[in-house]
């Protein structure tokens, strides 16, 4: 590692950074870390990832399938008896972690485990939140997913009354979570009464805990709002779409409540699985 980008660093972030080192697995603060923003190197502040390409591999260190391009350098690494690839940062050359191929967790399938200590997050203050349920969660994310303007989806489960609730839970319909599609949008791109009209446009409001086949309330629908003005412009657009439709609209207005991301296989479902639709 450059001597220049040595300063300042702690002997917990050197003995990775410069010694090479790994930090223990499920230990470092950005392992179970879903925000919106992006990643630098806690050494020479250089961008390295974005926050769209975390995932959550079960490993017990950051996971990503890409990098920024050109930020990241890659070395045989023959430590411990094994052929493995080693990632520094390009700028400072300071220790990241490994990276693997082939084990088909994401569509790029790609694993880029990176120990905590080696990076530092800075969230993206300008974009906002948005949260629906409108029916099976991976078609809903699919269409938010290719929307221009959306920077994060995510999909997972709200408005339930148990801790950490399972697809399995969920879908027994005992928690009362909804499957949920949990979104970060740049409002100069999209505005979010265009994020609701999607919403309107691509399920059935007037069915109770029903979407199609999919019956049970973690179907329902229903927008969480993260603001009071949120609030407001749902309200008035619920207004507006009931003239569209023949029964009452029948979507629940609630406050956001926490956000639990799903389990990684139904993250980009879809997309990964080269699926046109869960058979609604
Ligand atoms: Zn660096």
């Amino acid at each position: 590692m450059k001597n220049e980008f040595l300063k300042g660093l702690t002997s917990d972030e050197l003995e990775i950074l410069k010694n090479k080192g790994t930090e223990a697995p499920f230990s470092g603060e950005y392992n179970d870390f879903f925000e919106a923003g992006i990643f630098i190197c806690r050494a020479c502040k250089t961008p390295l990832y974005e926050s769209s390409t975390k995932f959550n591999s079960g490993c017990g260190w950051p996971s990503f399938d890409d990098e920024i391009k050109n930020t990241i350098v890659r070395y045989e690494d023959l430590s411990g008896g094994r052929v493995r690839t080693e990632i520094c940062c390009a700028k400072c050359d300071g220790h990241l972690g490994h990276v693997f191929t082939g084990e088909q967790i994401t569509e790029k399938d790609t694993r880029h485990c990176v120990n905590s200590l080696s990076l530092q997050f800075k969230a993206y203050t300008k974009l906002e939140k948005a949260t629906f349920g409108a029916g099976c969660f991976w078609q809903v994310e699919k269409i938010f997913k290719a929307t221009v303007g959306v920077y994060l989806s995510s999909v997972g489960y709200m408005g339930g009354n148990t801790d950490n609730p399972t697809y399995e839970e969920v879908c027994k319909g005992q928690s009362n979570h909804a499957e949920v599609v949990f979104i970060h949008f740049n409002p100069d791109i999209i505005s979010y009464l265009d994020l609701l009209e999607i919403f309107w446009n691509n399920h059935n409001p007037t069915t109770k805990n029903r979407q199609g086949l999919d019956v049970g309330t973690q179907y329902r629908s229903v927008v969480f709002f993260h603001s009071e003005e949120q609030m407001k412009i749902v309200e008035s657009s619920l207004n507006q779409q009931s003239k569209n439709w023949k029964n009452p609209i029948v979507t629940q207005i609630i406050s956001a409540e926490k956000f639990y991301r799903a389990e990684e296989y139904h993250q980009n479902y879809l997309n990964k699985n080269s699926l046109g639709s869960c058979g609604i």
